[in-house]
């Protein structure tokens, strides 16, 4: 019998939430982004609900090339480009499209006789400070791409920097500035671009951690209203109980002390698990459906819960540590980090079901991964 901690990944989620992306960017056709193993989903388990998608971008080649093998025909766009010679021989061969950032990108693509030309997405870097060529430099590099014998068609791209609190005018305003002549198929945004910029849409979108149902802000409360479903959901139960008197402490460091009699759940999940470490005293978790808080702190296997709400629950209870009643984004917010991370953290050692429609959850084996006993 293994611990009683397990993700359930729905793919049934993704497909709900893809389909809400393009209720919200009618005009666009949308990248699902799927990098870092499908924002830690597992490209191979929730590929199925990609099929709406009219494109898939992800940074890793050999995430890409399983893509390919799974069949995917639709554009599959390799968000940083690539890095070495011989990744532009398999783009070619893997008919991917690239971002081509820099100058020393482009010397790649000029210097390779691939079978037939490359697409690229130009990247413009609008504000961002990470990749891209300074708006200046933009209308050059276009110029430079467009003669190069090895690159197809030239898509125009860039990233915003806070999507998320409201502010993408003076990135777009630069952007449309540079490329308003440019002939080329335009793509700028990321989840937030796709909730709440329309004027950003533009060709297509690339929606990324909302096709997993967490909000770009890390705050939950900001996509409230929105419907999007949790595509993972991570559970485990009651393993022990200990009823404590006023003065007693939990855990490590004996952070939390109790004020009053109170029933204490030991929950089979730690931070080897991904839960994380930093959750303090009154982060929200769900006991049998009932949310309550954890309390002390998180240790590697194990954390603990105040059962107060939940009077009935005992060993053997079922506890949500995120998922619909407890969203990832709270954890993330308690814990001082943003959902994105706490899903790409989910640890190898925790087994993964696959919900599919019927609710039948099924054990997948994943990519490099153990197979739920
Ligand atoms: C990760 C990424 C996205 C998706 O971002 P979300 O905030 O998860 O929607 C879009 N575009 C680029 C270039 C990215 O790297």
């Amino acid at each position: 019998m293994p611990r009683p901690i397990a993700a359930r990944i729905q793919p049934d989620a993704i497909r709900h939430n893809l389909q809400l992306v393009k209720q919200s960017a009618t005009g666009s056709r949308a990248f699902a982004v799927i990098k870092a193993n499908a924002y830690g989903h597992g490209i191979e388990r929730i590929y199925p609900a990609l099929a709406g998608a009219d494109g898939i971008a992800l940074l890793d080649l050999d995430e890409a090339v399983r893509v390919r093998e799974l069949g995917w025909t639709k554009p599959l766009l390799l968000l940083e480009g690539v890095f070495e010679p011989a990744d532009v021989e398999l783009a070619a061969a893997h008919r991917l499209t690239v971002a081509v950032h820099c100058d020393e990108q482009l010397d790649l693509l000029a210097a390779a006789k691939p079978q037939h030309p490359i697409d690229i997405q130009l990247k413009m870097n609008s504000g961002m400070n990470r990749l891209g060529f300074r708006p200046h430099a933009y209308r050059a590099a276009w110029e430079r791409a467009r003669g190069i014998a090895s690159i197809g068609a030239i898509g125009l791209m860039t990233h915003f920097a806070n999507a998320d609190d409201g502010h993408i005018d003076w990135q777009l305003d630069t952007f449309d500035a540079v490329v308003q002549d440019l002939p080329g198929e335009q793509s700028v945004s990321n989840s937030a671009g796709v909730l709440w910029h329309p004027r950003a849409h533009r060709d297509w979108v690339r929606p990324g951690t909302i096709l997993y149902g967490a909000s770009p802000t890390g705050v939950a409360r900001h996509v409230e209203g929105f419907g999007l479903r949790a595509a993972m959901t991570l559970t485990s139960r009651i393993i022990g109980v200990q009823t404590l008197a006023p003065q007693e402490t939990i855990g490590y460091g004996r952070t939390f002390e109790v004020d009053r009699p109170m029933r204490i759940g030991v929950v089979a999940c730690g931070y080897a698990d991904g839960y994380p470490r930093h959750a303090p005293t009154g982060t929200p978790i769900a006991v049998d459906g009932v949310r309550t808080r954890v309390v002390g702190r998180v240790s590697m296997d194990m954390l603990t819960v105040d059962l107060t709400p939940c009077p009935q629950a005992g060993i053997g209870s079922s506890v949500e540590l995120w998922g619909d009643h407890v969203r990832v984004d709270e954890v993330a917010e308690a814990s001082g980090t943003i959902g994105y991370e706490l899903m790409c953290a989910l640890a190898l050692r925790v087994p993964v079901v696959v919900a599919d429609g019927t609710d039948t959850a099924r054990a997948t084996q994943a990519h490099g991964e153990r197979v739920a006993a």
